[in-house]
């Protein structure tokens, strides 16, 4: 069965892929990520994907617009939020939404998301977020905890084979250290 993978970053989709399809999914990632700032490292982070993509020989959705202001009007007022907070939680719905919609333009039965495999961020509220999405939507959420069995470590292994991009911050302009 096909499943759709939402992506936060490439080196975060290695791990992940190779989970899922071991659960016997053929996936199809969709980079969606309008909280990356600058332009320029959104450019690198997509670039990565399509790097992942042509490693692993992933179906990988292109066609995927850079709208931060999207994200800039989602995150309103909660802007100066530690990361890891309120911020982060509308950061989390706005992707999880948008996959699930995605999920049923296309036709598809299920998604996913590599949020889960970072050690930084809580896997139950991203679950919990998916499920609503995918309810919306009427579409169903595989519930991950990719960074569990070493997957996070993995990620890092497969990243460092695959020469892929790593960035150093979360994402969004708020979350770059100073
Ligand atoms: S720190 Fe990361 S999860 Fe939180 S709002 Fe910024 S990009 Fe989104």
């Amino acid at each position: 069965m096909k499943i759709l993978l939402l992506v936060c970053c490439a080196p975060d989709a290695t791990y992940s892929t190779l989970a899922l399809r071991e659960a016997g999914y053929e996936v199809i990632t969709y980079f969606y990520n309008p909280c990356i700032h600058p332009q320029e490292e959104y450019d690198k982070r997509r670039a990565a994907m399509a790097q992942l993509a042509d490693k692993m020989a992933i179906e990988d959705i292109k066609e995927v617009p850079y709208d931060p202001e999207r994200f800039f009007e989602a995150v309103k007022g909660f802007e100066s939020e530690p990361e890891g907070n309120k911020r982060c939680d509308i950061c989390f719905k706005l992707r999880l939404m948008e996959a699930a919609r995605k999920c049923k333009e296309l036709g598809l039965e299920i998604f996913a998301s590599t949020l889960t495999i970072s050690p930084h961020k809580n896997a139950a509220l991203i679950n919990a977020l998916g499920k609503e999405a995918a309810e919306h939507y009427g579409v169903k959420y595989y519930e991950s905890d990719f960074k569990k069995k070493d997957g996070f470590k993995k990620s890092i292994t497969m990243s460092k084979e695959f020469g892929l991009y790593r960035q150093n911050y979360c994402g969004c302009e708020f979350s770059i250290r100073k």
